[in-house]
């Protein structure tokens, strides 16, 4: 393995603290630095930026964030027993690696940051996932980060980042692709991990546009949008029946045929709907 810095292989790391992975924490770790650098490249240029990572583990990316650049990197962990590796490397980059041990479901951690901040993050699918929706849904656009790289199962990658059409377009890929360029940018077989999940990961990476791709009420367009989908097989016009009593003439007037299904409808078609329902 080559050294991207001074720090004792992540294999003796995990041997030295036992951090015997927890499927609790959903523990499943990068250990090959080529890799973890590789990802840290994906999230861009990192010399002017603060990182948030989630979930640091014993570290790999976390080294790979700090070799690659990283202006500072804020890292949050709810294992304690990753605190003495964290440690380590904290020591072996001075004040650019702050780690704080908690639930990153439950820490805001924008005080200790400077803008631009970047997020990074290897984690459990389950807090992943819950994470993005609330990093997608600020109150306010643009949000508090400019990018985010995020390991995925790669079903969920290919949810984020689906067009039209396709069995994968739904929620997920127009509250994600309304308000950011989202790309897959690296799949990874169940191997790259210790211990190897059952299915295949990828990473995502997403950068938040100035404003939204389309005007639309973010409150109206998730509505609309959740009940479309809610009953993706129906018609749009049963779908969303009940929800205006003039709702024919309003999809129409979006550029929606009533006969179509939510998967066929693209961003700009719901966002147009959005607006239909604004006075109510
Ligand atoms: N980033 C490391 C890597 O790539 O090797 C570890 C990845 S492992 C998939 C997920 C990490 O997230 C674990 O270290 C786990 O303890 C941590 N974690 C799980 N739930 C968390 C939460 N709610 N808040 C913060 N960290 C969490």
């Amino acid at each position: 393995m080559s050294r991207i810095d001074d720090l004792p292989p992540l294999r003796d790391v995990i041997t030295t603290h036992d951090l015997r992975a927890r499927k609790a924490l959903g523990q499943n770790f990068l250990l090959d630095l080529n890799l973890t650098s590789r990802i840290a490249r994906i999230a861009g240029d990192l010399s002017n930026t603060d990182v948030i990572e989630v979930g640091p583990g014993p570290g790999g990316l976390t080294r790979g964030l700090l070799a690659e650049g990283a202006r500072r990197v804020l890292a949050i962990e709810k294992d304690h027993r990753c605190m003495p590796a964290l440690a380590q490397i904290a020591g072996a980059y001075p004040g650019r690696l702050t780690v704080i041990e908690g639930d990153a479901l439950e820490i805001d951690p924008l005080a200790h940051l400077t803008p631009p901040i970047a997020i990074c993050a290897n984690l459990p699918y389950n807090v992943g996932t819950e994470l993005l929706i609330r990093w997608l849904t600020p109150k306010e656009w643009p949000p508090f980060w400019s990018t985010l790289t995020l390991m995925f199962q790669k079903e969920v990658a290919e949810r984020i980042t689906a067009q039209p059409g396709s069995k994968a377009y739904g929620r997920l890929a127009i509250l994600a692709q309304w308000r950011t360029d989202a790309r897959i940018a690296l799949s990874l077989p169940p191997e790259a991990f210790t211990p190897p999940p059952k299915v295949s990961s990828a990473v995502v990476h997403l950068t938040a546009l100035p404003e939204p791709r389309f005007p639309a009420d973010p409150k109206i367009l998730e509505r609309i949008v959740a009940k479309a989908f809610n009953q993706r097989r129906k018609m749009l016009r049963a779908a969303l029946k009940g929800t205006a009593p003039d709702l024919e003439d309003r999809l129409l007037a979006a550029g929606i045929q009533p006969t179509e299904r939510a998967e066929q409808v693209s961003i700009e078609q719901f966002c147009a709907l959005a607006r239909m329902f604004e006075q109510g």
